[in-house]
């Protein structure tokens, strides 16, 4: 693939008022207008380079929204509030009552428990299925179905979705392939996969510095202009609309992206070949031992390696518990929820963010109750990290003796 997201982000070029080299920040909720027709027109949709009111768009905003778009190499981009912000406006403004929806049973939670259970109320059905089974996919579309719905890397299990497949099959169907890629920007180019609509948390990777949450739709310019429209929009009328304030500073940390994920995928790669040779239970998707493996290396933009994030599983609640205590008093990373940190951050996912599936579901999943689910942080010594982690399971009686470590 020669796509190149990281340059394109790289090019972008805004200046500030006085020529900083930072855009300005649009400090205004509302914009003036010399005329009462451009406001009318404005209104409308039909005036380029006016703004309204911030809720529909705002210059900090339009700026980052053109990042995430050459980010995915979309059309165009919107961003919003949070990574449920734009999920939640995306689904909604593809769905009628009565509509159906094919979407990945090993989501996040929370985009579970919206499907499960809230869109119930706007008399929409959805069906979960083994993403990674193209054939129960294709089974499972009805003359109802409006969307596939999947996330590229998923939340917490590591799932691969086989994106130019579900694409084809979304289009014979014509349809929409609506990809959640929050898990691996940059490692994977949804859209360029065949992805119609891509979203983000940017509260993860993209922003990188856990201090804000906040999404993005990247799609064509038809789909995104349809989410502001002021009298259908879900985007305008939900309204999880981004601060400017925010949007300015996650800008200023995608610049780095390239460089964090490179050494994310660096240092959780790392980890993962020593924990597995350690005889632990670990999914990686750059381990060979990974059901997708190859799939990923297909569909990868290889510089950036095989993303940041893994799982281990060891067995039980009670040491799942006792180890990420461990590990935070070692000062090894937080036991806190969420990714993408420059610091280790780790969490059992079944009585975190995936308590949202019920315990049996989760056991259908595979989504086990010792399974601690790691967001790989940017040490610089990382043969130390593993040193002192595996000096934690030591002594919690995980793993035997520390005979075999080099
Ligand atoms: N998508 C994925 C894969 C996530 O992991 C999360 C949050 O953990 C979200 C979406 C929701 O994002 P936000 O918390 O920014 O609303």
């Amino acid at each position: 693939m020669d796509y190149k997201a990281s340059d394109h982000i790289q090019d972008l070029q805004y200046f500030g008022e006085f020529g900083g080299v930072n855009p300005s920040i649009s400090d205004s909720s509302t914009y003036t207008f010399l005329s009462a027709k451009t406001m009318f027109d404005t209104f409308e949709g039909n005036t380029e380079g006016c703004y309204l009111y911030s809720r529909h768009s705002s210059p900090s905003n339009l700026y980052l929204g053109e990042a995430m778009a050459q980010l995915e190499g979309t059309e165009s981009a919107n961003v919003y509030a949070s990574g449920m912000g734009a999920i939640t406006a995306v689904i909604l403004q593809l769905c009628d009552s009565g509509d159906h929806i094919v979407c990945s049973r090993t989501i996040y939670g929370g985009t579970y428990a919206f499907l499960k259970n809230f869109v119930k109320k706007f008399n929409i059905e959805v069906s979960f299925v083994d993403i990674t089974n193209l054939e129960v996919v294709k089974e499972t579309i009805t003359s109802k179905t409006k969307m596939i719905y999947c996330e590229a890397v998923s939340n917490p299990l590591l799932e691969i979705a086989d994106i130019a497949s579900l694409s084809k099959m979304a289009k014979k169907h014509d349809m929409p392939l609506v990809v959640d890629n929050t898990f691996s920007p940059l490692t994977i180019s949804a859209a360029q996969l065949g992805a119609d609509i891509v979203v983000h948390s940017l509260t993860k990777f993209i922003n990188g510095s856990s201090d804000c949450v906040a999404g993005a739709v990247c799609a064509s310019s038809e789909f995104c202009l349809s989410l502001k429209d002021v009298n259908n929009g879900a985007g305008m009328l939900l309204g999880s609309t981004l601060d400017s304030l925010r949007a300015a500073s996650i800008l200023k940390n995608m610049r780095t992206l390239h460089i964090r994920m490179k050494k994310h995928s660096e240092n959780a790669h790392f980890l993962a070949e020593k924990f597995e040779n350690d005889g632990l239970k670990v999914v990686y998707p750059g381990l060979e031992s990974h059901p997708s493996h190859e799939l990923m290396k297909s569909q990868m933009n290889a510089e950036f390696g095989f993303g940041g994030m893994l799982t281990l599983d060891v067995g039980t609640l009670d040491k799942a518990n006792a180890l990420m205590e461990l590990m935070q008093e070692r000062k090894l990373g937080y036991l806190a929820v969420s990714l993408g940190f420059y610091k280790t951050l780790f969490s059992a996912s079944g009585t975190s963010t995936s308590s949202e599936i019920p315990e049996d579901e989760q056991k259908q999943l595979g989504l086990t109750e010792g399974l601690i689910r790691f967001s790989i942080g940017l040490d610089n010594d990382i043969h130390k990290t593993y040193k002192a982690m595996r000096g934690c399971m030591v002594d919690l009686g995980i793993l035997e003796s520390k005979s075999a470590l080099v």
